[in-house]
């Protein structure tokens, strides 16, 4: 069974828990618990392949910001966590939000930096604009979504959590295939076994809420 951990990244507010929801369960719900980190599992099989699928969804917005000189060491921490744990990200803005559009900008920086070093190959990360059924509050084009997307080699799409599953099911699946072939070219898939099972460490950094889906 492969282990596919996936992390969402991006500001607060933008849909992170919504996309992310919307694929599990094929569901929307309108409000989603934006006080607690939570890990989510689901087994799903993707090309007659079985996966055990984590997926990292965080409250917070120390997850948003790049570590500044004034932040502690313990949020420069916490930021740093999911970037090293997880295979592959789910960056997500709101197209009504210019904000929350250079913010994802910022993280896929943060993200590349990261992994600058670790990583041999690109890191497979999907740009969402979320909350496409607010285009008539339309901040920021899909043009420039497409591109930033292009800059840092990622996936693409503008996607309505409150109104669309299918694109947000095929973005996901493209992600985890990326992932996988990722993982297949590293051969390393039991970087983290044993005691560095990252449900361990996240469970140790974040607190005990783990939810199953
Ligand atoms: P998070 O902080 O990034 O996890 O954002 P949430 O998933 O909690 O969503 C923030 C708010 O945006 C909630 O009120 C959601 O109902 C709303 N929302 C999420 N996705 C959409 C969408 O596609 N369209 C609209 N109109 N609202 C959305
Ligand atoms: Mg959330």
């Amino acid at each position: 069974m492969n282990d596919i951990k996936l992390a969402l990244l991006g500001s607060e507010g933008a849909g992170k828990s919504a996309v992310l929801v919307r694929f599990l369960t094929k569901r929307f719900i309108g409000e989603y618990a934006s006080n607690t980190n939570s890990l989510y599992h689901k087994r799903l099989s993707i090309d007659g392949r079985q996966l055990n699928l984590e997926v990292f969804d965080p409250c917070s917005q120390d997850f948003c910001v790049p570590p500044t000189p004034w932040q502690s060491e313990e949020s420069r921490c916490i930021l740093e966590e999911p970037l090293d744990w997880a295979d592959g990200f789910v960056v997500v803005y709101t197209i009504s939000d210019r904000t929350s559009f250079l913010n994802a900008k910022n993280i896929l920086a943060q993200i590349k930096e990261s992994r600058r070093e670790t990583c041999k190959g690109e890191v497979p990360i999907c740009l969402v604009g979320n909350k496409q059924d607010l285009c008539h509050s339309r901040q920021v084009s899909e043009e420039e979504g497409r591109s930033l997307a292009q800059e840092n080699k990622c996936l693409f799409q503008e996607v309505s959590a409150a109104e669309n599953y299918l694109d947000i099911s095929n973005l996901f699946t493209k992600l985890i295939r990326n992932v996988m072939e990722q993982l297949k070219q590293r051969g390393d898939r039991r970087r983290y076994s044993g005691s560095k099972s990252m449900a361990k460490l996240i469970n140790n950094v974040f607190g005990k809420r783990r939810k199953s889906v």
